[in-house]
């Protein structure tokens, strides 16, 4: 099967069931990366660079500021629909204002990636210089993220004073994110046969204190630059025993902290070993938050282009690694991020217009959020 060449000047919704349409569960974008190469490879006024099936494309105008708009375009594996077949190739619900896009990726994030396709078309003459990045395998482990590897191969392509990334946020503008770090709680024990347990201590019995201080625990909501980020503190594993007669002389607690992007890994790491003060903690995953950088003159006019007022991401999202290289980057795409991954996965067709059509104001530099004639002639 050959992959239909994508048309840039297609409506975006259009365009958002085309690339749906082309199935890329991750670890197999190679179609798709090709199909979004060649399109943009048509576009004079763009750059276009390759690195494995990671796509960018860059305007190289000499402007004050640069912008990375950055999506990727590999999906979950596919669901179901109601009717038991697999929730590809898309389909529609309702029409005009009403219409919805369902489908595997629709959400999660091919209408992003669809926005920034005929955006990339179609602005020839951005008032800021702009990098569009759109990458593979972001829905998998780590060491396959296709942004970690481009910025382990390309920093310079993703150099940048702000970063947009395309996920979906409601159609408004979701500012950096919460971090994140796993700890292991050891409680110890002495074992003993459970027929003579007074001469142990039971580990998983001493477990109940590192519960209880989780229980008491009150976790705080902070205001980052007057974004209000909620945190949380959570155990979410525990184990201990080896048998059904022995005493246990050991008990772990698995506990994961989301904390806001004000505090440090190191300051979340101290924050822990304070509270389990008297047991040996051990780290085995962390990641550290984003400031949303709403501070930043481009990401001011982001904002108030969308007119809606931005809003805290609580999860954690590549925008974190933006963050890392010292580039605030926030989330804006069209659809609704808790259908993300879910059979029921659709946008509403209205709002991939809207987002499209913010993008557009932003780059083009119309206050009033139309979108200039010039901007419009590739269309
Ligand atoms: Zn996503």
């Amino acid at each position: 099967m050959t992959t239909p060449a994508l048309d840039l000047s297609a409506d975006v919704v259009d365009l958002t069931r085309t690339l749906c349409d082309i199935e890329s569960v991750s670890g197999d974008e190679g179609p798709l990366a090709d199909a979004i190469e060649s399109a943009l490879r048509a576009c004079p006024h763009l750059e276009v660079l390759r690195d494995g099936d990671a796509v960018m494309a860059r305007t190289t105008l000499g402007l004050d500021e640069r912008v990375v708009i950055a999506g990727h375009i590999d999906t979950v594996p596919l669901g179901r629909r109601d009717d038991g077949m697999p929730n590809l190739p898309t389909w529609t619900v309702g029409d005009g204002d009403d219409e919805l896009v369902y489908g595997r990726g629709t959400a999660d994030m091919k209408s992003g990636v669809a926005m920034q396709l005929t955006t990339a078309a179609a602005v020839t003459e951005p008032v800021r210089d702009i990098t569009w990045v759109f990458y593979d395998n972001e829905e998998v482990e780590e060491e396959k993220n296709g942004l970690a590897r481009l910025v382990a191969h390309h920093p310079d392509w993703l150099a940048a004073d702000f970063a947009v990334l395309c996920e979906p946020s409601s159609a408004a503008v979701e500012g950096g994110c919460n971090g994140t770090i796993r700890v292991e709680v050891y409680v110890p024990g002495k074992a003993a046969h459970s027929a003579r347990a007074w001469m142990g201590v039971n580990a998983i019995h001493e477990a109940g204190r590192v519960l209880s201080r989780l229980v008491a625990y009150e976790t705080r909501e902070v205001e980052v630059e007057g974004l209000v980020y909620r945190e949380s503190l959570n155990a979410v594993g525990i184990s201990g025993g080896i048998a059904g007669n022995v005493v246990p002389d050991a008990c772990v607690v698995t506990v994961n902290y989301r904390f806001a992007p004000s505090k440090s890994l190191a300051d979340a790491e101290t924050h822990l070993r304070e509270l389990f003060a008297g047991y040996r903690l051990e780290v085995t995953d962390a990641s550290g938050g984003a400031r949303p950088g709403l501070d930043n003159p481009a990401a001011a006019a982001f904002v108030t282009v969308t007119g809606k007022d931005p809003m805290p991401k609580y999860g954690w999202t590549d925008v974190a690694r933006f963050s890392e290289m010292g580039v605030p980057a926030v989330n804006f795409g069209p659809a609704v991020s808790e259908l993300s991954h879910t059979d029921a996965e659709h946008v509403p067709a209205a709002a991939v217009r809207e987002c499209e059509r913010v993008l557009r104001a932003w780059l083009t530099g119309s206050r009033d959020g139309d979108v200039p004639p010039a901007a419009e002639s590739g269309r």
